[in-house]
């Protein structure tokens, strides 16, 4: 299905003009979304200021509009173990539906009170002035997505703790300074002028 409406790249609003208030219609649009500047976790992200493709499927049922996106992205992570940079697409679809406003006694819009703060309750999305802004719903299926600990390989061994190098499959050693053995050569260091200079006198 195509169409000449696509909505301006960077909006996550997406107008529901196509879409025939009548129970079964579909409509449904590719499009840019973003670019978003903060949509992660702490040590993935989507990378900043790279847009979204989008497949958005509306349709239209008797309390509101249910949304489909099919969204791709890139993202900008970090081993959690090494922290070497690391970047890959991704994708995750997500479905929610989107409330018809109430109106008042005069067929204005009730804007709902916001709900964000409710704790355990589920967010509830709205239609606003024949829109739906998708952002939220993106935001949150794509968090749910990132790696809480991305890691560039299952067997990643992290960094020495020594030296701070990345640990490779072969161990790596360090010539480790033995406190004693140290105190015995600055023993010898010390006296280096003793038996020698007895000897070269
Ligand atoms: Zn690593
Ligand atoms: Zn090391």
């Amino acid at each position: 299905m195509s169409n000449n409406s696509v909505p301006e790249s960077g909006s996550f609003v997406i107008p529901l003009t196509k879409l025939q208030r009548r129970p079964g219609n579909m409509w449904e649009t590719d499009l840019l979304l973003g670019p978003v500047s903060d949509m992660g976790v702490a040590m993935a992200r989507v990378t900043p200021n790279s847009p979204m493709s989008a497949h958005i499927r509306l349709e239209s049922v008797m309390e509101g509009v249910l949304a489909s996106a099919d969204v791709d992205y890139l993202v900008d992570a970090e081993c959690a173990r090494c922290l070497e940079p690391m970047n890959w697409h991704d994708s995750t679809s997500l479905q929610e539906l989107f409330l018809y406003p109430d109106t008042d006694s005069r067929g204005r819009e009730i804007v709902p009170d916001g709900d964000q703060d409710g704790g355990d309750e589920i967010t509830v999305y709205h239609v606003h002035d024949d829109a739906i802004d998708l952002e939220e719903a993106i935001r949150d299926a794509i968090v749910l997505e990132l790696p809480l600990k991305p890691l560039c390989d299952e067997n990643c061994r992290g960094l020495c703790p020594t030296c701070g190098e990345k640990l490779g499959a072969e161990d790596h050693q360090h010539e480790v300074a033995d406190p004693r053995w140290s105190a015995l050569s600055g023993l010898f260091t010390d006296s280096d002028s003793g038996p020698e200079g007895i000897d070269s006198a």
